[in-house]
């Protein structure tokens, strides 16, 4: 896409400093760092989010991703990760390009889990959604 900032990362339009790719899936270091060696994993065809690719395309990503944890464990000597994607507005997502996040951490640097996302979640949530499943 055009305007889009992954793409011209992906076709070489603007510079970045790469950690892993294949045919079809780049990854490269963030800009803006949560922690050292925080890497953003990316599908080489745009997308907004994952909705609009296959389950093979995003099984190739998550394998994708998973050698990147193998690589930064290796480089950067990380004890730890957080990995995930910001889906949607909602879910913070300010690249409408699919990236998995892979955010290496280290002992005692402070951060959080999954858990210090959000906390939003009431007392009777789970009986209310378990109903609906
Ligand atoms: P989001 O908030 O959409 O999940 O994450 C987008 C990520 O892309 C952010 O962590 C941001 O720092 C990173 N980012 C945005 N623009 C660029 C860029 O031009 N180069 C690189 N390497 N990372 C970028
Ligand atoms: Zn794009």
């Amino acid at each position: 896409m055009a305007d889009c900032i992954f793409c011209k990362i992906v076709k070489g339009e603007i510079p970045c400093h790469k950690v892993y790719e294949d045919d079809s899936v780049l990854a490269f270091l963030d800009i803006a760092p949560c922690s050292k060696g925080h890497t953003v994993v990316i599908p080489k065809q745009h997308g907004e989010t994952v909705f609009e690719f296959s389950r093979n395309a995003n099984g190739h990503l998550m394998g994708a991703a998973i050698d990147v944890m193998k690589i930064l464990k290796e480089k950067v000597k990380c004890q730890g990760f957080n990995v995930g994607w910001n889906h949607g507005k909602a879910g913070g997502q300010a690249v409408s390009h699919v990236h998995v996040h892979v955010i290496p951490r280290y002992e005692g640097d402070q951060g959080g889990s999954m858990h210090s996302i959000v906390t939003s979640s009431k007392e009777g949530d789970v009986d209310e959604v378990a109903a609906l499943l």
